[in-house]
């Protein structure tokens, strides 16, 4: 069987140690994430090069994620580099306080409008809600807390209100320069975070056209407010990310298996892509195998139905980046072994608005109930098999395309296998069947005998024009 959840990874200093990047590729990692709330242009512009002469190297397909830092709002420094906060003490958030001279008694903030965003009674929860502070008092620069749960506090810690809504812009000045770079890294998908809704997807869309990107807009759902507009959201991107990290924070861990469950299968009824993300092989930061807990996690989201799942200090700062993708993968696989993720009545009762999508629709209905060894897809934009992968099923589509910008984004897609492939216009039909059957075969996935589902536009080099379907033996042309 060939794992059909993907593998996101996160690059940081332990993948860029010699050899490690070829190894995690070669281990099945899908696609990279180069995450720019750390570090600088300079590194995820050399790291994003490697990852291609690596994947190269290997003959793989290998996507690039730019992850933007987005309004994260952080506590400034202390003058110590951390402080040790009691409970009950009080605790001084002062916009008046400079970046670097926090103390035990008060500290600066990053983002200056925050005493206009909470008030008395509110709760505050400091490096993802290890730390919880209660608001007794606000004035124009400062916000007077308790310590209700107490511990250390180190430098640049994130903030979050329990409830959400604080209400920082999206898209900052320094995402805005990352778009640039995004968009001269030819990155295959941009993650915008703490989207308040639609509107933030669409600017963020509008500036990287801008700057000259192709790439898929992300949204993360990492803010509470951004799941009552949740369908605008998913409609206005190319994929979520089931930012379980401050989503939890927001809405409280308790909520979060539930609405992970909600957006996976609301993303896939909407035929968008789902990434799943955050602590999901936390402890191989350290160690060498997972918890079982975290074995549950990673095989439960797959049930869930996500097409990728991501790993963020595991692979960037941890100790094991190739061990933790050989993980990942070994217990993706097992769990695609359950019946759940091959049999499928999705959109059995929806109207289809596109002939590409009717014709992706019939190819994995007929693929599921005849003994089909693999599906190939002669496609341009990857849309026919972004609606095929939609649908579950043991079955590997393979996205064949001469275009490498459509190999890397489908790469992120569940059950979708980028292969090169290339015809001209005007080739004989049955030339083009034995030109398929044969790169499958040179690929050692199919072999005499087997069956083999075709589809492909009868204008084939034109984007969402797949019109035919064809169920063809191997060996007969
Ligand atoms: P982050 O986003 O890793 O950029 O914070 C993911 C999350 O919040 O879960
Ligand atoms: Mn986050």
């Amino acid at each position: 069987m060939i794992r059909r959840t993907k593998i996101v990874a996160t690059l940081g200093p332990s993948t860029d140690k010699p050899g490690t990047l070829k190894k995690m590729i070669a281990a099945g990692l899908d696609v990279v994430r180069v995450n720019f709330s750390h570090g600088v242009a300079g590194d995820h512009i050399r790291r994003v090069k490697e990852v291609r002469e690596c994947a190269h190297e290997l003959g793989k397909e290998v996507g690039v994620l730019a992850d933007l830092q987005g309004p994260k709002i952080r506590l400034e420094k202390f003058r110590e580099g951390k402080v040790f906060l009691e409970e009950g003490a009080r605790f001084v958030l002062d916009i008046r306080c400079d970046a670097d001279d926090g103390d035990i008694n008060r500290v600066g903030i990053t983002y200056k409008e925050l005493p206009n965003d909470v008030k008395q009674g509110d709760v505050l929860l400091l490096d993802d809600g290890a730390i919880v502070l209660s608001v007794n008092g606000v004035t124009d620069d400062t916000i007077d807390c308790e310590v209700v749960v107490g511990g250390q506090l180190s430098n640049n810690k994130g903030i979050n209100r329990q409830g959400g809504g604080l209400s920082a812009p999206a898209i900052t000045d320094k995402d805005r320069a990352d778009i640039k770079t995004a968009a001269d890294i030819e990155a295959d998908y941009i993650a915008v975070s703490f989207p308040r809704n639609a509107g933030d997807i669409n600017e963020a869309r509008r500036l990287l056209h801008e700057a000259g990107g192709q790439g898929g807009i992300v949204a993360k759902i990492e803010r509470a407010e951004s799941l009552h507009g949740i369908e605008e959201i998913i409609a206005a991107s190319d994929a979520i990310m089931v930012a379980r990290g401050d989503l939890g924070v927001e809405i409280g861990d308790a909520e979060l298996p539930g609405v992970q469950k909600h957006l996976i299968q609301l993303s896939r009824s909407m035929n968008r892509v789902v990434i799943t993300a955050t602590q999901m092989m936390q402890s191989m930061i350290e160690n060498q195998i997972p918890t079982r807990a975290e074995v549950f996690d990673v095989a439960n989201a797959v049930l869930d139905g996500t097409d990728a799942v991501m790993l963020s200090a595991e692979t960037a700062t941890g100790k094991y980046p190739v061990k933790v993708i050989e993980a990942m993968a070994r217990i993706c696989t097992g769990a695609e072994k359950q019946k759940v993720t091959t049999i499928s009545r999705h959109r059995m009762d929806s109207e289809f608005q596109h002939v590409d999508e009717a014709i992706a629709m019939a190819t994995m209905y007929a693929a599921n109930h005849l003994n089909v060894k693999a599906i190939a897809a002669l496609t341009e934009s990857g849309s026919t098999v972004q609606w095929m992968s939609r649908i579950s099923s043991s079955i590997p589509i393979y996205a064949m395309t001469r275009h490498e910008s459509t190999r890397r984004k489908v790469s992120l897609y569940r059950g979708v296998y980028p292969m090169a492939f290339y015809i001209s216009n005007g080739t004989d039909y049955i030339e083009v069947n034995r030109s398929v059957l044969n790169v499958l075969r040179e690929q050692g996935v199919v072999e005499v005998g087997d069956l083999v589902i075709i589809t492909k536009g009868d204008l084939m080099g034109i984007l969402g024009t797949t019109n035919v379907m064809k169920i063809v033996r191997v060996g007969d042309y």
